[in-house]
């Protein structure tokens, strides 16, 4: 299966389907009335993308981006563990003047850093670019794709928390953040695990997958291999949850419903109809094929490379 479909980063026909995405009505953290197919999962053998297909076409995107208000992103805040990890690893780096944060939302990473810096960032959003702009951040774009217009070697460190799962070709980024770093300097990713055990498990049905703005999936494994063939060296890495609260019990029930989901659908999307659940399943039959949240797992990271 897959014959008609080519990896969108490296354009290869070598892949393989991987399972079907279910169809969900939330963008962004937020319920719309529409419902958005899945599509289904895919991975390239050529250079080891999983991707989504067929994908949200990007005006579709801007608009539903356009949609979501600035309050919704900002129940993460609190839970950035990453950040405090970048925070670090820029703080220990030598050279460390010019920052980019591309998806810098109102600059709240840069918020973490002390002052004496100078902060360049890219953000969709217009008015959480406007809050940014309040804290002295240049926003120097709108979407990914303004780094592609920034001069060479012109900035110590890029960073780009939750970003490139939101980006069709995310080599093509990196290669991009690359260009733009001077020799010497550094490149802060993160976003979630393919090759993580919850999503290992869940495959196409995982709810990282089932988020209508993820079309890309990469893994630590991934960003090795790529490291070489873009002239950096992946110096660190870290595994992180997402979760704001991380209890024992609510880990223990996540992994609970994520297995009674996998093994055990029909009864889980039975408790379902039964009204056993937030999700509308009787207006959207379809709905009840949604995974359960599986937030409290450390299926995400973030690397750092530096530029030779
Ligand atoms: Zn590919």
């Amino acid at each position: 299966m897959g014959n008609q479909i080519i990896c969108p980063a490296c354009k290869s026909r070598h892949i393989k389907h991987l399972g079907p995405v279910p169809t969900t009505n939330i963008f962004a953290g937020q319920s719309l009335p529409e419902l958005i197919p899945g599509g289904s999962l895919f991975n390239c053998h050529e250079c080891e993308l999983r991707f989504k297909f067929p994908q949200i076409q990007p005006a579709e995107l801007k608009t539903l981006y356009s949609l979501t208000g600035l309050d919704h992103w900002q129940s993460d805040s609190s839970a950035r563990a990453e950040w405090g990890v970048a925070r670090d690893w820029i703080l220990a780096t030598p050279i460390k003047f010019d920052l980019l944060d591309v998806g810098c939302f109102d600059g709240r990473f840069f918020s973490t850093l002390p002052p004496a810096f100078k902060f360049s960032g890219v953000e969709i959003n217009p008015q959480a670019a406007e809050q940014a702009r309040q804290k002295g951040i240049e926003i120097i774009g709108t979407d990914f794709q303004a780094i592609e217009g920034l001069p060479s070697d012109a900035f110590d460190v890029v960073t780009a928390f939750d970003v490139v799962e939101h980006i069709t070709d995310p080599a093509g980024f990196l290669k991009q953040a690359v260009r733009v770093v001077r020799p010497g300097g550094l490149i802060i990713i993160s976003t979630g695990n393919a090759l993580s055990l919850p999503l290992r498990l869940l495959g196409s049905r995982h709810y990282f997958v089932v988020n209508a703005e993820h079309v890309s999936f990469i893994s630590p494994q991934w960003c090795k291999r790529l490291a070489g063939e873009i002239g950096v060296t992946l110096i660190a890495e870290r595994r992180f949850s997402h979760a704001i609260f991380n209890n024992i019990y609510l880990r223990i029930k996540q992994i609970a419903l994520n297995i009674m989901y996998r093994f055990f659908l029909p009864f889980f999307v039975g408790l379902r109809r039964q009204g056993l659940s937030d999700k509308n399943v009787n207006l959207h039959p379809e709905l009840a094929l949604l995974p359960p949240n599986w937030m409290t797992a450390k299926d995400h990271f973030i690397v750092k490379f530096q530029k030779q």
